[in-house]
């Protein structure tokens, strides 16, 4: 067939039909999240959720949204295959939440919340892992330094915990808490748009130090 000007492509097809021909995506400066899969987990949502209501008003399910969002869209835009707990105002389940993890199987599972105290004081960012998970402590080691660096929001810590999430998805986890939404100044932060996109360009950053491009 090469001899009758046949090029690979025709002769594939002619021996394995079905066969698709793409190009293979291996990331790139442009796309180095290429391949990787990963779940994010705004928490909290609908009606009869639990989620903290800040001094003013500010809803914790509503911040969560609309960070998870922006993050989303940040972390397509990198090639990364992104699926999410929910896009809207709506009761998800914790138990459905794990499964649509354990079907996808991401490279990471990131719940996004934000913190409450009874001392208003009380300010700053704050991740839990499952114990022994070095992936995900790695991750938020990266994660802390950039909402450090670009926001200013003390690194408090990262800590073992044993919440449902942590423990029923078979993958990395980290349950992110951003800022203390009971602190008056970080509310009125976690309420600016801008400040919220902030915090998702600092966690994509964060992910993507993680796999080594800066
Ligand atoms: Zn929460």
């Amino acid at each position: 067939m090469a001899r009758e000007g046949k090029n690979a492509e025709e002769i594939l097809k002619y021996y394995f039909t079905e066969v698709q021909i793409k190009e293979f995506d291996r990331p790139s400066i442009n796309k180095p999240l290429q391949g990787k899969i990963i779940v994010l987990d705004p928490g909290h949502g609908g009606v009869n959720t639990e989620d903290t209501i800040g001094p003013t008003g500010l809803r914790e399910k509503d911040v969560n949204l609309s960070i998870s969002l922006q993050l989303a869209e940040l972390l397509r835009n990198a090639g990364a295959i992104v699926y999410e707990t929910r896009t809207e105002d709506v009761y998800v389940p914790l138990s459905k939440r794990c499964n649509l993890a354990n079907k996808v199987r991401p490279h990471f599972f990131i719940s996004i919340h934000q913190n409450n105290f009874l001392n208003p004081n009380i300010s700053g960012s704050e991740i839990y892992h499952y114990r022994g998970d070095k992936e995900s402590e790695a991750l938020a080691n990266f994660l802390l330094e950039e909402l450090w660096n670009t926001l200013g929001l003390i690194k408090r810590g990262i800590r073992n915990a044993d919440f449902y999430l942590l423990r029923e998805v078979k993958s990395s986890v980290i349950h992110v808490e951003v800022a203390f939404i009971t602190n008056p100044k970080e509310e009125e932060k976690l309420r600016d748009e801008k400040f919220q996109h902030q915090v998702a360009k600092a966690i994509a950053k964060g992910i993507m130090k993680y796999y080594g491009y800066e």
